[in-house]
């Protein structure tokens, strides 16, 4: 089995649910008291949560990049980003080390292709939503269109993200909107819906959609486990 080095703590609401699903998926493959060899390096999400909101994306590209170098140095041999809005910088990370970052865009687009839709909501931070990095990967590598709320429902999704699950906060009134905002965009013509934040999951699930809902962070720590075994 290959060492998974996580970089986590973006934020460590999601990075446990990773920890899990990859301890467990390696169990329910290789039996017995088999689980993943892998380093988590998590960092200080309030750190990052400031930088994010004023804008200072060199100085993030910068932190990880270090953390990526650490977990190098360390033993890992492929790096899973435990964010989707951090994939932003995937290049600059891909750039410090000679490490594959195991792209969580990739196996989200592929699962959407498996159920042979073309056309998905994506909800997500609004970094997520707005920046191309991530639709324009769903779309350059997987054929997808990709649909995102508009703008008042975008500013309900983040911050919901940011002052409520990171937090640990589940509200039964922000899983009520979620529902209405997932409605829309099916109304707009959404045959799935990508929860491009590893939060998301804390709040809704299939009982909240009348489409296919796409976890990325289950989807992300699934292929994390099929290249430790690889
Ligand atoms: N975990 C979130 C994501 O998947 C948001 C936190 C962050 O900005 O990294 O985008």
């Amino acid at each position: 089995m290959r060492t998974l080095g996580l970089l986590g703590g973006m934020s460590w609401e999601s990075s446990a649910h990773y920890y899990r699903i990859l301890n467990e998926e390696v169990r329910r493959r290789l039996g017995g008291s088999h689980s993943a060899a892998c380093l988590l390096l998590s960092v200080d999400f309030a750190e990052i949560a400031a930088l994010q909101h004023a804008g200072d994306w060199t100085a993030l590209g910068q932190r990880l990049q270090g953390h990526a170098r650490q977990l190098a140095a360390g033993g890992a041999e492929a790096l899973v980003l435990c964010t989707n809005t951090m994939h932003c910088l995937a290049t600059e990370i891909e750039a410090a080390t000679a490490l594959p970052l195991l792209h969580i865009a990739d196996p989200t687009g592929a699962a959407i292709r498996a159920r042979g839709l073309r056309t998905v909501g994506l909800l997500g931070t609004a970094f997520t939503m707005e920046q191309a990095f991530y639709r324009e990967r769903l779309t350059a590598h997987f054929g997808l269109e990709v649909l995102v709320p508009e703008a008042t429902a975008r500013q309900t999704v983040h911050h919901v993200i940011y002052d409520e699950l990171v937090r640990g906060e589940v509200r039964p009134e922000s899983r009520t909107a979620y529902r209405a905002i997932i409605a829309e965009l099916v109304a707009q013509g959404a045959e799935g819906i990508v929860l491009g934040c590893t939060e998301i999951m804390l709040l809704v699930d299939q009982g909240d959609s009348a489409v296919p809902l796409f976890d990325t962070t289950r989807l992300h720590a699934l292929a994390a486990v099929d290249w430790a075994l690889d």
